[in-house]
């Protein structure tokens, strides 16, 4: 079994607008009836609360069963944050610069010995020291910041604003894209895993 979630990022926030805009998404998921205004003990991580589905949460999900689950709250996470898909390995990133990707396991799903070196110690660098996170592209050589990165399957994805849904039914493209709309037009990408 295991607890399954899917992390709504939003792809544009800035740091500085990113709290603002959870209030903002919040108002609009509990006026619509997805999930309730108050906090209660309903997710996983970030001291247990968050916000349970509201009278109308079958509106966002493709299964209209009720999630009879502890663990089926909305979690809101603002500021620097690497999120993450939960399983498995990363194949591989982009450079932003050269657009080469850089691969991490070879077709037999062995790790590449070396490939991880240039990322190592960026994502902490980036989400908790406040810093650039910079990773030395081995193709081009040059610098960017590990949060310009793009990985295969959204991996990972660096971002400022995101909304975990624990074992909620597959979120409908009708509903990200409303949430993308309440976020003033923002690009989303949606995270699935497991924990
Ligand atoms: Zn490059």
């Amino acid at each position: 079994m295991g607890d399954y979630f899917q992390t709504v990022v939003d792809l544009d926030a800035t740091e500085e607008e990113a709290a603002a805009l959870g209030v903002r998404a919040l108002d609009w998921l509990v006026a619509e009836g997805i999930v309730a205004a108050e906090r209660t003990d309903c997710v996983l991580g970030g001291g247990g609360f968050g916000h349970a589905p509201g009278p109308q949460y079958a509106r966002a999900v493709d299964d209209p069963e009720p999630v009879n689950l502890w663990s089926n709250g909305l979690r809101i996470q603002t500021g620097r944050t690497v999120f993450d898909s939960g399983q498995g390995e990363p194949e591989a990133a982009r450079c932003p610069l050269c657009r080469t990707d850089v691969r991490f396991v070879d077709d037999n799903w062995n790790e590449i010995d070396g490939a991880w070196d240039p990322f190592k110690g960026t994502f902490e660098e980036w989400s908790e020291g406040g810093g650039p996170g910079l990773v030395h592209c081995p193709a081009c050589e040059r610098p960017s910041g590990v949060d310009r990165w793009t990985w295969e399957d959204d991996y990972f994805v660096c971002g400022t604003l995101g909304f975990t849904f624990w074992n909620w039914a597959e979120l409908t493209f009708d509903f990200t894209r409303d949430l993308g709309r309440a976020l003033g037009g923002h690009r989303t990408v949606v995270l699935r895993g497991k924990l």
